[in-house]
């Protein structure tokens, strides 16, 4: 399959595509990379998702790298003597430790440590934000709120808390069992919700021992104070708009996704735009016009990745809106515009061999207007940098191992393919050149720029560039 689109499409798995028809389909209508919310599927059924995923990657031939989310510590009050309660503007209501069943006056807060977090002044969103409370006074957990926005609160609905630095970490015992389980079967990325500090990485990184590369969801304003430690300590990150549209001013959001996506780009690291990029999608077959220009926006922006949740997870037209999502970012790509932005936003490479190499080899493709570079990277951070360049030319990616192919197929206009090690830089050439006729990006006296490190196989060596002919010869290998 020749895929040549730039930006990267995360697909959700959920019951709508929980086939591997479907999950077929879906990739044969561009999704790239498939996610698996933990939120929703029981530890037990990982192992049968990532088979039939890996089933796939073998029918198709492309690498397919998966994506597990941990649920992380969504809050949650306790349940109520009639299911529920109505809370109206200005009533008093008290959050408290004790587990008898809540009414219109209390209920429980069933986390001691959150209680024991709250100050007088601090917000309360219940459900999604649609309701709104505010600490009054706190005493031995206990705090006394005062309904500011009210509705109906009921059983078990989720409590975000703005302002709050929480003193817990990202990780629940839910979410530590999720990532064993997720490592055991070998997956590419491990997402972390509601991370606060750089900390929360850390704990993951420490179960995960290299297994697997790990991305932060940001969707706190305690993640936005903490920004730079968290890129820092991730692999990737995802802009969840979702709960981010909770826990701050919805309007703040298109600036903090912008400032994000130019963030991770700096540090030449994936980023994820999601959430309600198709919203209407889940019941109707075509998009509204503000979600076909929410698309193009992260695309022209230069995202690694633009997700789909519900749309492709439980909605009706699964398939459609990776279509349609494909079709935005092609044609957004075409736009001469997305080359202008591209260029104005590049930024300059950091003083490492591996950077030089790669700006030297976008200048090359950009002045003989290649098409290919060919890029030899056992970690893959050859590949990566270089899709920090964000160049005209395709990133072609070699690789002897097979779970970098996987990885970096989230990353931005890498194409990667698994393929045994090269054994000199003739063969190097040879094969690179003959991969680039495969892909339609080259064909008989083109050149193509190859990178690699010498000695082969030394992390971090990048220090090689060069212009390769494309000869007869290879397009008979080819
Ligand atoms: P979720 O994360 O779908 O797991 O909530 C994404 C978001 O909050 O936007
Ligand atoms: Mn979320």
């Amino acid at each position: 399959m020749k895929r040549m689109r730039r930006t990267k499409i995360v697909a959700t798995l959920g019951p709508a595509s929980d086939t591997p028809e479907m999950v077929r389909r879906l990739h044969e209508a561009g999704a790239d990379t498939f996610r698996i919310n933990m939120s929703h599927l029981p530890r037990e059924g990982l192992r049968d998702k990532v088979a039939m995923l890996r089933a796939v990657e073998d029918q198709v031939r492309r690498p397919i790298p998966i994506l597990v989310d941990l649920q992380g510590p969504k809050l949650r009050v306790g349940a109520f003597q009639d299911g529920g309660a109505m809370l109206a503007n200005g009533d008093a209501f008290t959050l408290d430790s004790s587990d008898l069943p809540g009414d219109g006056a209390r209920v429980q807060m069933p986390h001691p440590e959150i209680l024991a977090a709250l100050e007088p002044g601090h917000t309360l969103l219940i459900d999604d934000g649609k309701m709104r409370l505010r600490v009054k006074d706190v005493s031995r957990g206990k705090a006394l709120t005062e309904v500011e926005v009210g509705g109906r609160i009921s059983n078990r609905k989720g409590v975000s808390l703005p302002d709050t630095l929480l003193p817990i970490t990202a990780m629940t015992e839910k979410d530590r069992s999720d990532l064993e389980a997720a490592l055991d079967v070998g997956v590419e990325w491990i997402a972390l919700s509601f991370v606060q500090r750089a900390d929360d990485l850390a704990d993951v990184r420490k179960v995960a021992r290299g297994r697997a590369l790990v991305l932060a969801k940001i969707e706190k304003p305690q993640a936005i104070v903490h920004i730079d430690d968290i890129m820092e300590a991730s692999d990737a990150i995802m802009v969840a708009r979702g709960d981010l549209g909770v826990e701050m001013p919805l309007e703040q959001v298109p600036g903090l996704q912008k400032r994000l996506t130019r963030l991770a780009r700096r540090q030449g690291k994936p980023v994820i735009v999601a959430t309600q990029m198709l919203e209407s999608m889940i019941t109707s077959p075509v998009p509204t016009r503000a979600e076909v220009s929410d698309v193009a926006t992260a695309v022209f922006e230069g995202a690694d990745a633009v997700m789909l949740s519900a749309e492709s997870a439980s909605g009706q037209f699964p398939v459609e809106s990776v279509a349609t999502m494909s079709r935005i970012a092609e044609e957004v790509e075409r736009d001469a515009l997305y080359r202008t932005i591209l260029t104005a936003q590049r930024n300059e490479p950091e003083a490492t061999g591996s950077d030089a190499i790669a700006a030297g080899a976008h200048q090359i493709a950009d002045t003989l207007g290649l098409k290919a570079i060919a890029a030899w990277t056992f970690s893959g951070s050859t590949a990566m940098r270089l899709a920090r360049e964000r160049p005209n030319a395709t990133v072609l990616a070699l690789t002897p191992n097979r779970e970098t192919a996987r990885r970096l197929g989230l990353v931005w206009g890498v194409h990667p393919i698994a393929t045994r090690d090269a054994f000199d830089i003739d063969d190097m050439s040879a094969r690179a050149a003959k991969f680039a006729i495969r892909e339609g990006l080259a064909k008989v006296h083109d050149r193509i720029i190859v990178v690699a490190g010498m000695p082969f196989g030394t992390p971090g060596a990048t220090n090689l560039v060069r212009i390769a002919f494309v000869t007869q010869e290879h397009a008979a290998m080819a």
